[in-house]
């Protein structure tokens, strides 16, 4: 029977291969829309096309799981600018990201208040969070960050 405060060893610590990792629970998104107005001239640009990519979050704790966002976005193309450009999606993440903003504010608190090394925030988040980000990967975000002040 379990007790209040039972210490429950991490049951990953042991693994070694990545298939032995708990599988991301999938949470599909939507940034999808017909038409969007150019982010430069104002224009209303119709759809293109549908893109998707992967984003890591901050784990399911009640699942003990991964949650990778799966994002689904409309492209559009301005006729005015002939340029594309996608739907906003600056809600969830930075462009390029792979993570959310949760994960990269985390990760950053970790470092920049708790005073945790580069290294250790990294096994926090995998141990607490269920989100793996190498530890190279928060040493670049906590420096961005800096640079912002
Ligand atoms: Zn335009």
């Amino acid at each position: 029977m379990s007790q209040p405060g039972e210490y429950r060893p991490d049951r990953t610590t042991a693994a070694q291969r990545l298939e032995d990792l708990p599988k991301p629970k999938v949470v599909e998104c939507r940034r999808d829309r017909a038409h969007h107005t150019c982010t430069q001239c104002g224009h209303r640009a119709y759809r293109d096309k549908r893109l998707r990519r992967v984003l890591h979050d901050l784990g399911d704790p009640r699942a003990d799981r991964p949650v990778d966002l799966h994002l689904c976005y409309s492209q559009h193309y301005c006729s005015r600018c002939r340029r594309y450009f996608n739907a906003d999606m600056s809600d969830l993440a930075l462009p390029g990201a792979s993570y959310t903003h949760r994960v990269v504010s985390t990760a950053v608190r970790l470092v920049v208040e708790d005073g945790l090394p580069y290294r250790t925030a990294s096994w926090h988040l995998w141990r607490d969070h269920r989100v793996f980000v190498p530890f190279a990967t928060i040493q670049n975000w906590v420096e961005a960050a800096g640079k912002k002040k």
